[in-house]
């Protein structure tokens, strides 16, 4: 994708415009179609907990409610839904009342066996210096903020899309507040938000630094580094299928060395992962089952969600469907059932 010629397409809840991201999924269906990803059905024998999904108007006029939201989750399978806010200004183009973590939580509150509320919080509303702390008293203020949330039934933190370099001090002073709190983060890395680069050397830092930390990561930067090959420009863009995965990828060599590292496959990002080389993406699915959720990102009303028919077309063993699907979801968020 030529960057003079169109805009980085950053992330399915970035600068994506839903022509583009259609485009995208259609490349995408089109890449599933080859024989090893022969589709059986589409009904999967483990219903989805969505660990990525959003309430509000992302785009101006497409407003996700919360009964448009549980319509969409019944006519998929999707069983129970991660609602996610979106809180810092590089987040969302116009952040709403239904964006925020007291909407997520009220939401969870109204439906407890459908929706599971995350909380989020931008570390800018405190500083590194003590002397100048501003309205939050840095670490303690912030683990106020979020303390109430997760007494409100909050089970995790994000959706972290921050545009600061992912292991930024203020950043750190945030994870340590989650990690001291035990939540969870699913969060948002490219060239603009949780900024980083080839190889991940600042996420490296952070699962470094909180080794006990769950972090789910997401979007165009995060995705692209599942090949060896991944350069400065695939952070800000999505390749367009197919396109071979080069062994070697700095999310393989992170999850071997650090066992909190996840990844959730939603959006674009994902979805081209795992149909840019069709016999990588089964063979990576498949060796890395207990590390990928199920996620959609999504964010307004019919929006394409190529992944059901990505998952569903890779025929994938009893086991490795359940732990995507939901397994993995309810070990880490430490959900009630089965
Ligand atoms: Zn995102």
């Amino acid at each position: 994708m030529n960057r003079a010629a169109s805009p980085p397409l950053t992330t399915g809840t970035g600068r994506l415009s839903r022509r583009r991201f259609l485009a995208a999924s259609a490349v995408a269906a089109l890449a599933c179609q080859r024989p090893v990803f022969a589709a059986r059905n589409t009904r999967p024998t483990h219903k989805y907990i969505d660990i990525h999904t959003h309430l509000g108007a992302f785009h101006a006029g497409q407003n996700v409610s919360v009964k448009g939201l549980l319509g969409w989750m019944d006519e998929h399978d999707v069983e129970r839904a991660v609602v996610l806010p979106l809180v810092s200004p590089e987040a969302a183009p116009r952040l709403q009342a239904m964006q925020t973590s007291d909407a997520a939580i009220e939401a969870a509150q109204a439906h407890p066996d459908r929706l599971i509320a995350f909380c989020c919080l931008d570390p800018r509303v405190t500083t590194t210096n003590p002397a100048r702390y501003g309205h939050v008293d840095g670490v303690r203020g912030m683990t106020e903020i979020l303390k109430r949330y997760q007494d409100a039934g909050a089970r995790g933190f994000g959706e972290h899309k921050v545009g600061l370099p992912f292991d930024h001090p203020q950043m750190m002073q945030l994870y340590e507040v989650c990690d001291s709190l035990e939540l969870p983060i699913l969060f948002h890395l490219d060239d603009l938000r949780g900024i980083d680069t080839p190889g991940l050397p600042r996420l490296e830092n952070v699962l470094k630094a909180f080794p006990k930390l769950p972090l789910i990561g997401h979007a165009c930067g995060f995705w692209s580094s599942i090949s060896g090959d991944a350069t400065k420009e695939d952070f800000g863009r999505y390749p367009t299928p197919p396109k071979p995965i080069t062994p070697g990828g700095a999310l393989d060599r992170l999850m071997d060395a650090y066992g909190n590292l996840y990844c959730d496959i939603s959006e674009p990002g994902g979805a081209i992962a795992l149909t840019r080389d069709p016999a990588f993406a089964r063979e990576f699915v498949t060796r890395r089952a207990d590390r990928l959720l199920f996620g959609s990102d999504y964010l307004a009303p019919g929006q394409q969600i190529p992944q059901f028919e990505i998952l569903s077309a890779m025929n994938l063993p009893d086991e490795v469907q359940y732990k995507i699907h939901r397994g993995n979801a309810i070990r880490i968020l430490r959900l009630a059932g089965t």
